[in-house]
């Protein structure tokens, strides 16, 4: 995608995590997709170069950083690994960014370091059998018990939750009060009353791993709990926005992978004598595919720099949410279209990406929470 608008430690930044993800990363998805576990040691390898830490101040140890940095190190990574970047970015995004916005300086003391370090990982578990696109839904239960809170419920497709060392879990804390009666809980692995299961079979992200959190009569400190009471998840809306602009530019990457598959394929596939690319149809599908990324890539960089300018990001976070992620899906079906029956073998990249793409329209609010967000903002 284009350069232009970006400064040169942008350019910088970008060009180093491209060239980690083009010899660590893109050789090994297929491998990794296919035994699907997800490759943990990349969480260490990621903190030393600094990467779990963009978007975190320094003091907390972190490299600082925003939005855009951010952005440009999903859609890299995303084009390595749809899967590895997704544990990735839950790690990051969600439950480190969690302590982060919401911790109290001795939680984030107690658990950023080491976080962003790629020593410990974390989970963000929100989902429930009974909540999915409307949060009000969360049934998962915090009662105060004196110096704790004894959390009873279950939590649904939790990334990283099989080996997560550390859990950010919403629960209701007042049932009462909706939206403004859910709090948020830092949860370490090994509490008792806390259990994960095996891990899920799933269409894609094969590599990424996910499974359910029980809660039992788990008796969580009160120094666990992050933000105010109540008001915690509330709070944790701003980080999910950001999420927004991290989910567009995933698809902004992994359209760009299946884009490249698609250049590659076309050009060496020799059908009557010369490559398929002498078909107008085949040339115009590649290049909608590209003006269809680099838009989404315009309206994911313009996201992040309203969020860097102090602007409100909540409609333009959206809309490059919406419009990346469909457009991903788009390009991701053509690539497999266009790759013939090669791509449509299991050690094929145009296979992977074709079901690692859907889900980016399902996590961090659907298109059709998306299209709601941005009617709030246009609608008379
Ligand atoms: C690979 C993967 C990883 C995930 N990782 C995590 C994780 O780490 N942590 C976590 O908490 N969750 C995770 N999830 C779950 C994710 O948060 C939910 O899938 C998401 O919130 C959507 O909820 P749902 O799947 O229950 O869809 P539902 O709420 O059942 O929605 C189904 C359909 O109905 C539509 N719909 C629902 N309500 C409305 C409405 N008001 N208006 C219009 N349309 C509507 C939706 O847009 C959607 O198309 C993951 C899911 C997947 C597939």
């Amino acid at each position: 995608m284009t350069d232009v608008g970006l400064s040169e430690e942008e350019v910088r930044f970008r060009d180093s995590v491209r060239a980690f993800v083009d010899k660590r990363i893109a050789p090994n998805a297929t491998r990794w997709d296919l035994e699907e576990r997800y490759p943990r040691e990349l969480f260490a390898e990621t903190g030393a170069l600094g990467w779990l830490g963009v978007g975190f101040p320094e003091e907390v140890g972190g490299s600082g950083g925003g939005p855009v940095l951010f952005a440009l190190l999903c859609a890299e990574l995303a084009r390595g690994s749809a899967a590895a970047a997704l544990g990735l970015y839950v790690h990051s995004a969600l439950a480190s960014a969690a302590i982060l916005h919401l911790g109290s300086a001795e939680q984030q003391a107690r658990y950023l370091p080491d976080a962003l370090a790629g020593k410990r990982v974390g989970c963000w578990g929100y989902a429930e059998a009974g909540a999915g696109a409307d949060v009000t839904c969360v049934r998962t239960r915090a009662r105060r018990d004196g110096d704790a809170y004894v959390l009873d419920g279950a939590k649904l497709y939790i990334t990283n939750s099989t080996f997560a060392d550390f859990m950010v879990i919403v629960a209701q804390t007042d049932p009462e009060r909706g939206l403004k009666g859910m709090s948020l809980f830092v949860v370490d692995r090994g509490t008792p009353g806390v259990r994960t299961g095996a891990p899920f079979k799933k269409l894609g992200m094969g590599a990424s791993e996910m499974t359910e959190i029980v809660f039992d009569g788990a008796r969580i400190a009160l120094a666990n709990r992050l933000g105010d009471e109540h008001l915690g998840f509330i709070a944790a809306l701003k980080v999910l926005t950001l999420g927004r602009i991290a989910s567009a530019a995933f698809g902004v990457g992994l359209g760009r992978a299946a884009l490249d598959e698609a250049l590659r394929y076309t050009a060496a596939r020799m059908q009557g004598g010369a490559p398929i690319t002498r078909h107008q149809f085949v040339r115009f599908t590649l290049a909608d595919m590209a003006t269809r990324l680099q838009a989404a890539w315009q309206l994911t960089l313009h996201a992040a720099r309203t969020v860097e300018a102090g602007g409100d990001h909540d409609c333009a976070a959206a809309m490059a949410k919406l419009f990346a992620t469909e457009a991903c899906t788009h390009v991701c079906e053509r690539a497999l279209h266009l790759c013939g029956a090669e791509g449509y073998m299991r050690e094929s990249a145009a296979q992977r990406f074709y079901r690692d793409c859907k889900v980016l329209e399902i996590g961090e609010g659907t298109s059709e929470i998306q299209r709601e967000t941005i009617f709030r903002h246009i609608g008379r």
